[in-house]
């Protein structure tokens, strides 16, 4: 079956046609940043429908401006959870310290989203839904290129001819393995598991508009409580063997690394093993390419440069990266080839940045020993003296900038 959009080459004048592989927030981005200016776009998603998932996202700094230029501002901020209270907590529960919103408020600024991933997603969909041919549950077999154009086929046998080819499908990108190589050759495990998903009721023993973190050597775990079908829980511990782990499931793997809490967690693990299919669960690593394109084919997003949760920052460079490919493409014109090697030139050294933070960070989210479980907390401690509030929020601008 030949697709609507035939294989006539691009001429200058006619309209350019894209085909991006993955509607999530990169893959959707793009399409929505690449009709803004006149291209033609067919989407592929694996999914067969719209899924929506329960991970909270931070979107501050560029991450927000570019959801500024976006224009998903007006459609984002209503779906803003705000800064909220997070409470340190024991192994069974109790209470260690509160760190207030209004702390967490001074050192991010007011340009900042506390989001749902479901809903961002949803503001992407509902701004290129009547834009672009999203086509659920089809994926890629094959992709060919010329000078001329890169011809895709199917999963449903449909072949698409277009000028330009985003794969935009994820850490485990099909698109970077048909045109960049097997998986592990750009995969770095970086030796770590993460749970996270939406809770169906609000948790117990967490306070409502606030959420519980229990960090211990190799392992974090917090439950958020933001009323009815806004609460989820996040986990994260580290993980010698990542495909046993992920053999094994999320449900009994969180609650063999987990269940020994008490507090939000038990009753967390609870509503996970009544509904495992609402989790996302995969081992932590950073994809790491000497090329983002090849010819008329780019990766964007975690396909090309995933930097990991521990980043908090892939579904920002997700939006920044679309936008600003959209730039560079509006500036080469028929010139393809230029315009990514020009727009990949210019956002490595943030990916970097940003992949370097994460591996930096992962102390953190799982610090090795109690010594650092006692020095990361007394650093939080610290942040709530007022006069140290101005360095946390210094450091952060730094990060951002
Ligand atoms: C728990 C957690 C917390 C996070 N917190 C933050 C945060 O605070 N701030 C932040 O900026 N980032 C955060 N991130 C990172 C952020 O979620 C990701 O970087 C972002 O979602 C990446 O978007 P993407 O579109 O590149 O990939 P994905 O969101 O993975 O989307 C890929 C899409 O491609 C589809 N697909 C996959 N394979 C195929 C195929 N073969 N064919 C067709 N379609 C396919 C998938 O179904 C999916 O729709 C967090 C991540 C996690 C896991």
């Amino acid at each position: 079956m030949e697709a609507r959009n035939n294989p006539t080459h691009h001429r200058a004048g006619t309209q350019q046609r894209a085909t991006v592989v993955g509607a999530g927030i990169a893959g959707l981005a793009a399409a929505l940043r690449l009709h803004q200016q006149g291209w033609d776009v067919v989407m592929i998603e694996r999914a067969p429908a719209r899924r929506s998932s329960g991970y909270l996202l931070n979107l501050h700094g560029p991450g927000y401006a570019a959801a500024e230029r976006l224009g998903l501002l007006p459609a984002l901020t209503p779906r803003d959870i705000g800064f909220f209270t997070s409470v340190l907590v024991h192994a069974d529960g109790r209470e260690k310290f509160r760190i207030p919103a209004a702390v967490a408020e001074s050192a991010v600024g007011n340009r900042a989203l506390s989001l749902f991933r479901g809903d961002l997603e949803s503001a992407l969909y509902d701004a290129v839904a009547d834009l672009a041919d999203i086509r659920f549950g089809t994926t890629v077999q094959t992709i060919d290129q010329t000078a001329e154009e890169v011809v895709v086929t199917l999963s449903d046998g449909t072949r698409l001819h277009s000028d330009l080819l985003v794969g935009a499908d994820g850490v485990h990108s099909r698109v970077r393995e048909l045109v960049f190589g097997a998986e592990s050759e750009h995969f770095v495990d970086l030796g770590h598991m993460v749970g996270a998903f939406p809770l169906a009721t609000v948790p117990e023993h967490v306070p409502e508009g606030a959420g519980t973190t229990f960090i211990g050597p190799g392992r974090t775990a917090a439950v958020m409580n933001f009323g009815p079908e806004r609460s989820s829980a996040f986990f994260t511990y580290r993980c010698p063997d990542p495909t046993a782990e992920l053999a094994l499931g999320a449900a009994p793997a969180l609650d063999r690394a987990f269940g020994d809490l008490g507090g939000g967690v038990a009753d967390a693990l609870r509503q996970l093993a009544a509904d495992p299919a609402t989790a996302y669960f995969d081992s932590v690593g950073q994809i790491v390419t000497d090329r983002w394109s090849q010819g008329r084919v780019v990766l964007l997003g975690d396909a090309a440069w995933c930097v990991t949760v521990f980043a908090g920052y892939g579904a920002a460079l997700a939006l920044d990266g679309a936008d600003r490919l959209g730039t560079a493409l509006a500036a080469h014109g028929d010139d393809i080839p230029t315009a990514l090697a020009t727009w990949e030139t210019a956002l490595r050294p943030e990916a970097h940045k940003r992949q370097a933070l994460a591996r930096k960070g992962i102390g953190r989210f799982a610090p090795s020993t109690r010594t650092q479980v006692w020095a990361g907390e007394l650093m939080l401690r610290a942040i709530q003296l007022p006069g140290l509030r101005g360095l946390a929020r210094r450091s952060i601008q730094r990060a951002n900038n």
